[in-house]
């Protein structure tokens, strides 16, 4: 198990590399996103000096609000030079996979056109990837692509995608936890871990949340994965996040 932090997008990323490689974690799971980790507003080489300072390894993460499914085609290609544009920087990081987030679209656009143009989407940035031989992950978000089955669709139509379990997104509603877990373990790599309070993405520490992490925890590793784990905790005070890696390893370990 490996167990990474995301940097906050409000502040610069290299201070935020810094403390992750002082606390211990494996890698950064670098947030591209505004309004102050935006590929056009970062210093690309202070960020890749630090990470090969710090010996942190990458995971890469774009914006989570991009328009894959606009039915109109420029915002469309927008959205898509706008993952494609920071897989050189993720490549040159060390990353090896790279999430996106599915679109849930506008409502007056049907479910299967949806579908269909986030697969569209992924598909063009998934082969500019493996120039670059980076993989595509797709996470699932609240609401339409909690899911399994509309997943399951853009999964069919683009089988190179690997699937990024957000525990925390997948008890935002109601429970698909295990669905997704069982439904996509043959292309499950990545995974984010966050408690809420099964309403909102809260993003609490472990434990502080209604999730229980003493089911959830023991299931993941039941299924033999035993790669990467993001702590999406955004306490202000680190202490949180500190405590919540405490309670995965003695989650883990039992
Ligand atoms: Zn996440």
């Amino acid at each position: 198990m490996q167990v990474g932090l995301m940097n906050n997008p409000r502040v610069d990323p290299v201070d935020e590399i810094e403390f992750f490689a002082t606390h211990g974690f494996d890698f950064v799971d670098l947030t591209l996103e505004f309004p102050s980790g935006h590929i056009s507003v970062i210093d690309q080489e202070a960020i890749i000096a630090k990470i090969s300072e710090s010996g942190l390894g990458v995971i890469g993460h774009t914006t989570y609000y991009l328009p894959f499914a606009s039915p109109i085609s420029g915002i469309r290609n927008a959205a898509i030079s706008d993952v494609i544009e920071t897989l050189d920087l993720f490549q040159r990081a060390g990353a090896q996979l790279v999430t996106v987030h599915p679109d849930p679209g506008i409502g007056a656009i049907d479910q299967q056109t949806i579908l269909a143009l986030n697969a569209m989407s992924f598909k063009v940035i998934s082969d500019e990837a493996r120039k670059r031989d980076l993989t595509i992950m797709v996470e699932n978000v609240p609401g339409m692509f909690s899911s399994p089955e509309a997943l399951r669709e853009i999964f069919n139509k683009v089988p190179e995608l690997r699937f990024h379990l957000d525990v925390g997104h997948a008890f935002v509603g109601r429970d698909r936890f295990r669905h997704l877990l069982a439904a996509f373990r043959d292309r499950l790599v990545h995974i984010h871990l966050s408690d809420n309070r099964m309403r909102e993405d809260d993003h609490m520490p472990l434990g502080a949340g209604n999730i229980k992490w003493e089911e959830v925890i023991p299931s993941i590793k039941s299924t033999g994965y035993d790669a990467t784990f993001t702590l999406e905790v955004f306490s202000a005070d680190r202490r949180y996040v500190l405590a919540s890696r405490e309670k995965l390893a003695e989650l883990w370990s039992t």
